[in-house]
């Protein structure tokens, strides 16, 4: 935790759930998250924003997407702008998630290029960064973030930074907790380098493997803000679980 940064909890449904589950899902997360020491966000599939920014408006969980073109229009088959987000009803939008960086070639460019767009758009980013085993093995997990964050986020930055380390997501296995605040204080350091007392007050999220078992601990951690959660933020229970742990 930082003081004075309120924690938020978000979800990565990632490509999970027809339109009748993501609802159900969306109605649970909200009867459970009255009086919480966190905000609440929930980012389902493009194709879910717009029902579930409808069912979900006006209470206390905001609605994301996953990805966004960085262009607002254009020949891009199958895919969406940040203003079409917005016009949705969308608040915020993961951007560089590993699995987007891997799976559609992301580079930090590509992903800068989109956080610029989503701020165009009024939406909020949420700056996915973090090393592969590899990169970790080798030392070079600091390097790497440091680097992700100097080409992935552009100079008028304001959002929200996830350190994701990439061997983290999906896979049950967490860094220690010296690791975790090891890499957040740097994150932390490198943001108020670059964007001043801004940078002080820009929440950091820790993603992968969070847990109602690990998240006491985790977000207890200097400079963990939040989470961004995977496969427990599909069960509202282990969601509303590892909001609880926030406080
Ligand atoms: C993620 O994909 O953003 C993530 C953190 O997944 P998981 O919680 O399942 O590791």
């Amino acid at each position: 935790m930082t003081p004075g940064i309120r924690p938020l909890i978000a979800g990565n449904w990632k490509m999970h759930g027809t339109l009748r589950e993501a609802g159900a899902l969306a109605e649970a997360v909200r009867a459970g998250a009255a009086g919480l020491p966190a905000d609440l966000l929930v980012c389902p599939p493009f194709l879910h924003v717009p029902s579930l920014a409808a069912l979900l408006a006006g209470g206390p969980v905001a609605v994301g997407a996953q990805d966004c073109h960085a262009a607002t229009k254009g020949a891009h088959t199958g895919d969406v702008s940040a203003p079409m987000l917005r016009d949705a009803g969308a608040t915020h939008v993961i951007l560089g998630h590993s699995e987007r960086r891997a799976d559609h070639a992301e580079t930090d460019a590509v992903v800068r290029a989109k956080v610029q767009a989503a701020l165009a758009a009024g939406l909020i980013p949420v700056a996915c960064v973090g090393e592969t085993e590899a990169q970790r093995l080798g030392g070079e997990a600091e390097a790497v973030v440091r680097r992700q964050l100097a080409e992935s986020l552009p100079d008028d930055f304001a959002g929200i930074v996830a350190y994701e380390p990439v061997w983290a997501i999906g896979t049950g296995r967490t860094p220690t907790e010296a690791d975790i605040a090891a890499i957040h204080a740097t994150i932390r350091e490198t943001l108020v380098a670059r964007f001043g007392p801004a940078g002080q007050g820009m929440r950091i999220l820790y993603g992968g493997s969070m847990k109602p078992g690990n998240a006491k601990a985790i977000l207890a951690l200097p400079n963990v803000d939040g989470g961004l959660v995977g496969g427990a933020s599909l069960v509202s229970a282990d969601f509303l679980a590892i909001a609880a742990a926030a406080g």
